[in-house]
């Protein structure tokens, strides 16, 4: 059984087969209708499509002014690309540790992550579950900080009634076959602020505006735009996103049924008024279990499990250059070696769920250290 498996079908071969006749393959048509189907869907001002969620974040830092050696306060408990935007700015990441009930960042270590460089404050959305952006919102208007979200997981996802993405100055959804709709690779930059998207605008095709003949190159931009190809297979996911969203909490709801009693596991949390989106399915196990050995024990029962998702401060590259201790992040290092993937998606049957719980019960009873 694996992690995920996309839901596609006819409707995107046939809209990339059109594309592809067409003619026309790179932005054009195609990528309009999809960032138009997004800000419908999310009520959005502005979308702008973008070749990844990686090259979206770190579009929206240099459009947010980011410059060589400022800060950008992130959660230590991500996937490694949202530091990585940072760094290629030449700026700083800085690590705030995460609530391990939500495996957000924790507002409450914030404030005292603020220094006079701080320049934006960078959210996730972890596995899909909004972080508390009213504490976030409220701490960064207080110091007058822009908060980008990184919503890579979080398309469909909701907080008090309103989209993941939505919530602060920007956000940046991904569409890597792991996230909610996918287009191969791609990913979205949305925000309601008129001057930042026109920036995004330039900068995402090589800083370059239309004269009356030529163009006119008015920054040193990038090339991070998205393909028609590749945006008419996102356009042809949005006609899903309703029944995929739905399809993955229900699949998530019966998930979590047969889960229920398996000693040393905790189940995902969902507050009242956050919708998960459960782009992973993600359990924090107890620590006297070793989480490497259920993934072996899950594995030779044919069920494809990883861990939650990175410790920065643990992988090589940040060890060695920012030398962060395990006390400095205790919760991330915690859920970086405790959390656990399980597979979701909407296509599972209800004797599927069955199947994981009892793998997950016979494998983390196996997997007792000492
Ligand atoms: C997947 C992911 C990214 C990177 O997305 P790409 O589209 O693959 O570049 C960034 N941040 C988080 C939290 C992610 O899960």
């Amino acid at each position: 059984m694996r992690l995920n498996i996309p839901l596609t079908g006819d409707l995107e071969v046939e809209a990339v087969r059109e594309v592809i006749e067409s003619g026309y393959l790179t932005q054009g048509p195609k990528t309009a209708a999809f960032e138009a189907a997004i800000r419908e869907y999310t009520e959005a001002r502005h979308a702008a499509a973008v070749s990844s969620a990686t090259t979206g974040l770190h579009l929206a830092l240099v459009a947010l002014g980011v410059q060589p050696g400022d800060e950008v306060i992130i959660p230590g408990f991500s996937f490694p690309a949202t530091a990585n935007a940072v760094i290629q700015q030449g700026a700083i990441p800085v690590f705030v540790d995460i609530d391990i009930e939500t495996f957000n960042l924790d507002p409450s270590l914030l404030e005292q992550a603020i220094t006079e460089r701080t320049r934006v404050i960078m959210p996730v959305h972890a596995f899909g579950l909004c972080a508390d952006m009213d504490a976030i919102n409220d701490i960064a208007d207080r110091h007058g900080l822009p908060v980008l979200e990184d919503a890579a997981c979080a398309l469909g996802g909701t907080y008090h009634g309103r989209h993941a993405g939505t919530l602060g100055t920007a956000g940046v959804y991904s569409f890597h076959p792991r996230k909610i709709i996918t287009t191969a690779e791609g990913g979205m930059i949305t925000t309601d602020n008129d001057e930042l998207a026109a920036r995004i605008g330039v900068l995402r095709a090589h800083g370059a505006v239309r004269g009356e003949l030529f163009m006119e190159f008015v920054d040193a931009g990038f090339n991070y735009r998205l393909s028609d190809v590749h945006s008419a297979i996102g356009l042809a996911q949005m006609q899903r996103i309703t029944e995929i969203v739905d399809g993955r909490r229900a699949a998530a709801q019966k998930l979590r049924a047969a889960l229920e009693g398996i000693d040393g596991v905790r189940l995902p949390i969902e507050p009242k008024t956050i919708a998960h989106t459960y782009q992973s399915f993600v359990i924090l196990l107890d620590d006297d279990i070793d989480r490497d050995e259920v993934i072996r024990r899950m594995r030779t029962r044919d069920i494809e499990t990883t861990l939650g998702t990175y410790g920065m401060h643990l992988q090589p590259y940040f060890r060695d250059r920012f030398g962060i201790s395990d006390a400095q992040l205790p919760q991330t290092t915690r859920a970086h070696h405790q959390a656990l993937t399980l597979p979701l998606y909407p296509q599972l049957e209800a004797s599927d769920m069955v199947t994981i719980a009892d793998a997950l019960r016979a494998s983390v009873a196996e997997s007792r250290r000492g």
